[in-house]
C-alpha cells in the first residue's frame, strides 16, 4: 500500500511551500487509499521549537491535512538511529573517523585553493586500529558507480558517486545527523513515495546509497517545484503572508487556500476550482509541473471569494463567527451569520473584510464616515430623512419588501429620485456610503434601531 509522508523541520511556521508538499503528499495517499505519515523532524535542537510543532501541526489542522500515523518525534528515535549506526560499523559499511576539526579545516582550505569542491579526503576510511574517544561516524559511500532514479516530477536523475563524500552519519556528541534519521524513519515507516522540496534533491542520492547499504528498498521520490513571489523572486517573508495561519488571521477560508494550493504547479485540464474529492480523484504526480510557480495573490482572492459564496453559509459562518469576535464584534441578537453572508460575499475577498463591513448590523458605529456624511447627510438631508423616517416609523410589518415601497414612496412625496432619499438613510444606518441594497440591510436591523439612527443622522 502507498505510504506518504511530510516531515517538517520545526524551525518556524507551516509555511505555503511546505503545506502545498503536505496537501501533495496527503492526495497521493488519499487517492490510493494509502496512509499519510505526519513527521517532525526536530534532529537541529538548537533551531527547533515548541512554538513551531504547534504551529505546524494547527496549520495542518486547519487545512484539514490529517495523518493517519504520527506524529512521530525524531527525537524521540536517536536509540533506534544508534542501533543502525553500530550495525553499519560492525558490517564495515561505516567507519569512525578521528580527523580532528583543525585538520579538516586545512583540507578544505588546500582543495578550495586548487579550485575543488571541499569534500572528506576519506583520511580514516582504511585505517585500522585507529583510537581516540573523540570521533564521528562516517557512512562508505560507494567510490564508483553512480546512483540513478526517476524522480516522479523531474525524470531520471543521476550523481557519480566520486562527487559524493563520506557522510557523517553520527556527530562528537553522539547524535545522529539528519540525513541518517530521514532514511531510517522512510525505511521503518515504510514510505513508498517520498514527496518533498527540490531543495532535498542533492541529499537523495546520498539517502539512497545508505538505503543500499541497509538492505532497505529505495521509495519513489518527486522533488516539488519552488514558489516564489508575485513578483518573480524567491517567496519570502516580504511577500507578507507565508505561514498558512496568516491567510486563517486575513480571511481566506481553509477550502480556498487548498484549492489555491493544489493549483500552485498541477493542473488538470483548464479546470480551476476543486472540491477535495474531486482533488483526491484527479489529483496525479505525473501532472505536476517542474517549473517554479508563481504566488497569485488575486487568484487566491478570487478563490475565497468563491468559496465565501458557494459554500454552505452554516460552513462560512462558522469561520466568519471568529472574525467577528477578533474584531471584538458582539453578535448578541443581531442577524443571523448566514443572513450576512448572503448579503456581503459578493462585496468582499475576505472573511475579515465582511466582518469589518458588517458591524452595523450588530452594533452603533463610531462615527459616519466623514466624506459620506458631508456629501449625503449635512446639512442636505434633513427633509428626505425626516420623511422617510416618518414612513418607516409607521410600517407595523419589517420586511424588505413594506421598507422598499416606504422609501420609494418618501423619494415620490417629495419629487426626487430613490438615491435622494437612500443615500442618506443608508449613511445614517450603517455609517457609510456603501452597503448591499438598503430594503434587504434594513430589514436585519431593528425597526427601532433604524428610527434612532436616522434620528442620528438628523441631529
Ligand atoms: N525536514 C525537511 C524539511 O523540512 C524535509 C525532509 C524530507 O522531506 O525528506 O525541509
Amino acid at each position: 500500500t502507498v505510504v506518504t509522508r511530510f516531515a517538517p523541520s520545526p524551525t518556524g511556521y507551516l509555511h505555503v511551500g511546505g503545506a502545498r508538499t503536505a496537501l501533495y503528499s496527503w492526495l497521493v495517499a488519499k487517492a490510493q487509499g494509502g496512509k499519510f505519515v505526519l513527521r517532525i523532524e526536530d534532529t537541529d535542537v538548537e533551531r527547533s521549537t515548541q512554538a513551531a510543532i504547534d504551529a505546524i501541526l494547527e496549520g495542518m489542522e486547519w487545512l484539514g491535512l490529517n495523518w493517519d500515523e504520527g506524529p512521530y518525534y525524531q527525537t524521540q528515535r536517536f536509540s533506534r538511529y544508534n542501533e543502525y549506526i553500530e550495525q553499519l560499523l560492525a558490517e564495515g559499511k561505516a567507519y569512525k573517523c578521528y580527523c580532528s576539526v583543525e585538520r579538516l579545516e586545512k583540507m578544505r582550505e588546500a582543495q578550495m585553493e586548487r579550485g575543488e569542491k571541499p569534500r572528506y579526503d576519506g583520511c580514516c576510511r582504511d585505517k585500522e586500529n585507529l583510537s581516540g574517544d573523540k570521533f564521528v561516524v562516517r557512512f562508505r559511500n560507494p567510490q564508483t558507480g553512480s546512483v540513478k532514479f526517476n524522480d516522479h516530477i523531474r525524470g531520471p536523475i543521476e550523481f557519480a558517486n566520486d562527487q559524493l563524500d563520506d557522510l557523517i552519519i553520527k556527530r562528537t556528541d553522539g547524535t545522529p545527523t539528519y540525513n541518517f534519521c530521514v532514511v531510517i524513519d522512510d525505511w521503518e515507516m515504510n514510505i513508498t513515495h517520498v514527496i518533498r522540496g527540490e531543495d532535498h534533491i542533492n541529499n537523495t542520492p546520498r539517502q539512497i546509497n545508505i538505503l543500499q547499504a541497509l538492505g532497505a528498498p529505495v521509495p519513489e521520490y518527486a522533488h516539488v517545484s519552488m514558489i516564489l513571489g508575485d513578483d518573480g523572486k524567491k517567496l519570502s517573508k516580504r511577500h507578507g503572508a507565508v505561514g498558512v495561519m496568516q491567510y486563517r488571521d486575513d480571511g481566506y477560508l481553509p477550502q480556498a487556500v487548498l484549492n489555491y494550493l493544489v493549483r500552485l504547479g498541477w493542473s488538470h485540464g483548464d479546470q480551476e476550482i476543486f472540491s477535495l474529492d474531486e482533488m483526491i480523484k484527479f489529483f496525479s504526480l505525473d501532472d505536476v509541473n517542474k517549473a517554479a510557480s508563481a504566488f497569485n495573490t488575486e487568484k487566491l482572492n478570487w478563490l475565497n471569494q468563491h468559496y465565501m459564496k458557494s459554500l454552505p453559509a452554516t460552513e462560512v459562518a462558522m469561520y466568519l463567527r471568529w472574525h467577528f469576535e477578533q474584531q471584538g464584534i458582539e453578535l448578541g441578537d443581531g442577524p443571523s451569520l448566514e443572513q450576512v453572508i448572503n448579503l456581503q460575499a459578493d462585496r468582499v475577498k475576505t472573511l475579515k473584510e465582511m466582518a469589518a463591513i458588517s458591524r452595523y448590523f450588530y452594533e452603533e458605529f463610531a462615527d459616519f464616515d466623514e466624506a459620506a456624511a458631508k456629501k449625503h447627510l449635512r446639512p442636505v438631508a434633513k427633509a428626505p430623512l425626516q420623511k422617510v423616517r416618518q414612513r418607516l416609523a409607521d410600517l407595523s410589518t419589517w420586511n424588505a419588501e413594506t421598507i422598499h415601497k416606504e422609501i420609494q414612496q418618501a423619494a415620490d412625496d417629495l419629487e426626487v429620485g430613490m438615491g435622494k432619499v437612500g443615500m442618506p438613510l443608508r449613511v445614517a444606518v450603517t455609517g457609510g456610503g456603501n452597503s448591499p441594497s438598503l430594503d434587504v440591510t434594513l430589514e436585519l436591523i431593528p425597526q427601532l434601531t433604524v428610527l434612532q439612527r436616522i434620528d442620528r443622522g438628523i441631529a
